[in-house]
Formats: C-alpha cells, structure tokens, sequence
C-alpha cells in the first residue's frame, strides 16, 4: 500500500492514522515532541523541523505528506514540497499561520471578519483602540491556539498592560463581536474539485479552549446554506485538497468569520459519531486521491472534551448510554491538556 506522512504527532495525527489504516494506508508520524499518534502509526520520525537531513528521509519514505499542526516552519516545507506533494498546500498554511494574512485574504474573498487592525507598536494600538473602541481583542498574529496570546481590552486604561502582554511579538487587535453563538463549518475537497460539507456544530468554549459541539446547531435554513457556501468559497479560493475547519460567529446581521484551520478540526470530532465517513475518513479520502465519501449527519450529537481533570469522570462515561469515548494516550494528565473526548448520541 502507499504510505502517507503526517507532519504533527498529536491526537489529530493519531486519529487520521487510524482513519488511514483503515483504507489501507501505512502511515508515518513527523513529531519532534510527544507523540500519541506514534501509538497506532506504522513509523515515527522524532526530529525538529530543523533537522533537514530527517526531513528528507521522512519525505523519500512516503507518498504523500500532511499535517495535523499548522506551525511547520517554511523552510522545512519548501524542502518537503520538493520531494512529494502536501495536501493541504503550502498557501493555506502559510495564511492561516498568520491572522493578519487569514483575515486579509479572508476579505479579500467577500466574506465578513471582525474589524482588525495590524499592531506593529504600542502607537498603533491606541491609534486602534480609539478606532475600534472596547471591548476590543489583542491577538498575537502567529502561533496562538486554545486563547493563548491574546487579551481582552476593556478601556484605554488597559492598553499598555495588554500591550505587554504580547511580549513583543507582532499582533493584531480585532473589535468585539457580539455574536449570538457560535458555529464551525467543517468542510471537504477532494483532488477533482468535489466539495462536501459537514452541518455546521455549535461550540460552547471555557477558559478559551473548546468544551462541546453540539449538533444540530441551532440556526436557520439560510444560516446554514451560507455556512456551507462560505467555507466552498474558501475551498476553491485555495484549490484546497483536504479538509478545512471554518469556525464562525453567529450574528443578526449574518455570519462573521473568525479563523479558519487548514486540517481536521476539535469541533469537527462529533462527526465520528454522526456521520457514515467521519472528518479524519474524509480527509485521508481528499488527499490520497479517493472520491469523497458520504458526509451526512444521520444522528444528533453533543462532543464534549475532556480536558485535564475532567478524566475522573472517565469511569461514568464509560458506563454511559449512547457514548463514544476516544482516549488519546496520553501518559500524563496536565490542566488545560485535551486528554480524550467523548461523543454523545441524543437522538
Ligand atoms: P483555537 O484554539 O480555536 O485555534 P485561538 O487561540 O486561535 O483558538 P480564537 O478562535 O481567535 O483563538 O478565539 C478564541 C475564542 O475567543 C473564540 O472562539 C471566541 O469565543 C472568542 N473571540 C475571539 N475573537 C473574538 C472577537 N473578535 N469577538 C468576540 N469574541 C471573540
Ligand atoms: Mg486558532
Ligand atoms: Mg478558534
């Protein structure tokens, strides 16, 4: 069989190789740091993005090569893309790497963002906080997940305090949305161009780290049908092969776009219960070259995480009706650390 690379050995990586395995792909882990996803794939590299030399031996070793982890550095993907395709592509991990580039090709699109502006220097942020007023959100442009690295600004008072806060690094400040919910849109294309849409979930975020996705979500019919056509829009701007998280504010005046994620997502886990192929089926279908598979929601399903000591209740959900549990492997239990998630069938 062929055998596919996945740059990223975290609990996507582990359940994209498991989804691999099960159409007949070998699968081969590139992760410098612990690796759940070594557990269940057939090769591991354990080496820093740095480390050219193991970088080309990983590629030399497959047939084609993902990622679970958007943060690969670019030259360490300009090597890998030279020696076998990357699905995704490298240009939707190089704008979604940076939240000033996202939401300005995101714009560029048509498609609505929250206010933001490009924080160079402390100047510019009073200039855009009295431009956007408070609450406004300061955001580091790169490497943040889980709301780590960025801070809420309440008032003029604030803004050297949050400036700090960035500790240098380069940022943007988006303005406050009030939304009424919001929504991630988990979405597919595959290598001849087919597009298909997992229904939107609804997220219910703690601590800025996601908690549950509900679905169906609740919205209208026409909520829907954007969520959809937005997140082809996004697709097809990238000639994107795999699959893509689109995560949304819900507002009256219709859906804002927040970030999108160029893999498989945490709010997309539910469809492992609700759907005949799954997100981590899909993508693996989308980049090997196979036809998408059937991605309709045949049940309704609340995912929940467990995060950190939410593991003591392992024991319950265990026992549970209608439960799914997923562990990821995880030696060590740390707080704030997503340690498995369970998907809960509700009808
Ligand atoms: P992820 O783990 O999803 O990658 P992240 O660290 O990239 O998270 P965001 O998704 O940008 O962070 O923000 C985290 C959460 O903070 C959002 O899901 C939302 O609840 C809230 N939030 C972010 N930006 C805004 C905004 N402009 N207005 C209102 N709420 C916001
Ligand atoms: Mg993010
Ligand atoms: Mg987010």
């Amino acid at each position: 069989g062929s055998t596919i690379g996945i740059l990223g050995g975290g609990q996507l990586g582990r359940m994209l190789s498991v989804a691999a395995s099960r159409l007949g792909y070998l699968t081969h882990i590139y992760e410098p740091g612990d690796a759940p996803a070594e557990q269940v794939a057939h090769a591991r590299t354990k080496a820093s993005y740095e480390d050219l030399g193991a970088l080309e031996a990983f590629a030399k070793s497959v047939d084609v090569i993902t990622y679970e982890f958007e943060n690969v550095p670019a030259t360490a993907l300009d090597l890998l893309e030279a020696l076998r395709p990357i699905r995704p592509g490298t240009r939707a991990l190089a704008i979604s790497q940076d939240r000033l580039t996202e939401k300005t090709f995101l714009e560029g699109l048509g498609l609505t963002c929250a206010p933001f502006r490009d924080i160079p220097d402390a100047a510019s942020l009073i200039a855009a906080i009295e431009d956007l007023g408070t609450p406004a959100i300061l955001k580091t442009r790169r490497m943040g997940y889980d709301g780590k690295g960025q801070v809420r600004v309440d008032g003029p008072e604030q803004i050297e305090a949050a400036f700090a806060e960035m500790r240098g690094a380069d940022a943007i400040l988006e303005g406050f949305v009030g939304f009424q919910r919001e929504i991630s849109v988990i979405a597919a294309r595959g290598l001849s161009g087919e597009v298909v849409c997992f229904d939107p979930g609804e997220n219910v975020h703690r601590d800025g780290i996601l908690r549950t996705t509900t679905v169906p979500a609740t919205l209208t019919g026409a909520q829907r049908t954007d969520a959809a056509l937005l997140a082809g829009r996004i697709l097809n701007a990238l000639d994107y092969v795999g699959v893509l998280g689109v995560e949304l504010f819900v507002t009256p005046a219709g859906l804002i776009v927040n970030e999108i994620a160029p893999r498989v997502h945490n709010s997309g886990h539910w469809t492992q219960a609700g759907c005949a192929v799954d997100q981590f089926e899909q993508h693996i279908r989308a980049i090997a070259g196979l036809p998408l598979g059937d991605g309709q929601r045949y049940a309704d399903v609340v995912m929940e995480n467990l995060i950190g000591d939410d593991m003591d209740r392992l024991p319950d959900l265990l026992a549970a009706p209608d439960t799914q549990v997923h562990l990821y492997g995880k030696a060590e239990v740390r707080p704030g650390r997503k340690m498995a998630h369970v998907n809960r069938i509700t009808r």
